[in-house]
């Protein structure tokens, strides 16, 4: 477990110093911003929506290595995906961070996103891995609304 452990960890650094798919795509005609007061994390998320399909995705901001980490995977996971595939995802992405952490985490569809499962041992960091996708729901929803965790 260990092991696993710091292979997720390695993760989340990477992402935090090289965050993919950080800028304003060419074409975005939904955003939100994202705000955890808690912690200080901070963004933005921009997205080119072609009907139900997500063509682009990128964000920009300022946060702890968990939320840039989980921005820079989630945009990685859902470039070219359905909104109803997108919803799924998310369920199934709270649900593993939000889960027993005794239990075996539920990895199943997550792919790269399974990274996240040790956050469930640190409920304040719940909000950080949350952030971008309560962000990326409010774009989607156009809501226009600036996203609060608290
Ligand atoms: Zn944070």
């Amino acid at each position: 477990m260990s092991e696993l452990r710091e292979l997720y960890q390695s993760v989340i650094l990477d992402h935090k110093k090289k965050p993919r798919n950080f800028r304003e795509p060419d074409g975005t005609n939904r955003l939100a911003h994202g705000n955890n007061p808690l912690c200080g994390d901070k963004l933005t998320v921009f997205v080119v929506l072609d009907g139900d399909v997500v063509r682009d995705v990128g964000f920009t901001g300022d946060g702890c290595a968990i939320s840039t980490a989980s921005a820079s995977l989630m945009t990685e996971a859902l470039k070219g995906r359905r909104i109803e595939e997108i919803e799924r995802t998310f369920g199934a992405f709270h649900e593993l961070v939000t889960s027993d952490p005794t239990s075996e985490p539920e990895t199943g569809s997550l792919g790269k996103l399974a990274v996240f499962a040790g956050v469930r041992e640190f409920p304040a960091r719940v909000k950080c891995a949350t952030l971008a996708w309560h962000t990326m729901k409010a774009a989607l929803d156009e809501s226009g609304a600036t996203v609060k965790t608290e």
